[in-house]
């Protein structure tokens, strides 16, 4: 059930060394989290978490994501049209995204890493773009809905 730095205890102190306070529904979105890893949206984690706790809103469960993703905990994963989700791997990888149901998973592909980037210092860039990070979205379809459609 837990992902490897990505256990309850670990989360739990990453955000105290951050300094976000961890209250119970906190803990509850945090427990919510280690043991996933289909890059849930902020709805998906709040009906999961109310079945453990009662009483917790969308607000903070989504108050408590933005939170962990303004402290570097978290990053949003965004695909045009699609929910934004959040996603525990803070370091640089990709995904493989589905056109028909729209999950995420994480590809591991070292080839992709270190992607030789180079900005032309020219017109198309004149605020001087600095690159931070960039994460590439291989779109298709996913084992689960390819099986399911084939039949038809
Ligand atoms: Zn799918
Ligand atoms: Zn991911």
């Amino acid at each position: 059930m837990s992902i490897p730095g990505q256990d309850l205890a670990t989360l739990v102190d990453r955000c105290e060394r951050q300094g976000v306070t961890v209250t119970a529904q906190r803990r509850a979105v945090l427990e919510n989290l280690s043991g996933r890893e289909d890059h849930p949206t902020a709805d998906e984690v709040h009906l999961e978490v109310t079945r453990s706790i009662a009483g917790v809103s969308r607000a903070t469960v989504y108050r408590t994501l933005e939170t962990l993703v303004e402290r570097g905990l978290m990053v949003r994963v965004l695909h045009p049209g699609a929910s934004t989700r959040y996603d525990l791997k803070v370091h640089r990888h990709h995904h493989l995204v589905c056109d028909v149901c729209g999950s995420v998973a994480d590809l591991v592909e070292p080839g992709l890493d270190a992607l030789p980037i180079e900005l032309p210092a020219d017109r198309s860039h004149p605020s001087g773009f600095q690159i931070r990070d960039y994460s590439v979205s291989v779109r298709g379809v996913c084992g689960h809905c390819s099986a399911t459609r084939s039949d038809g």
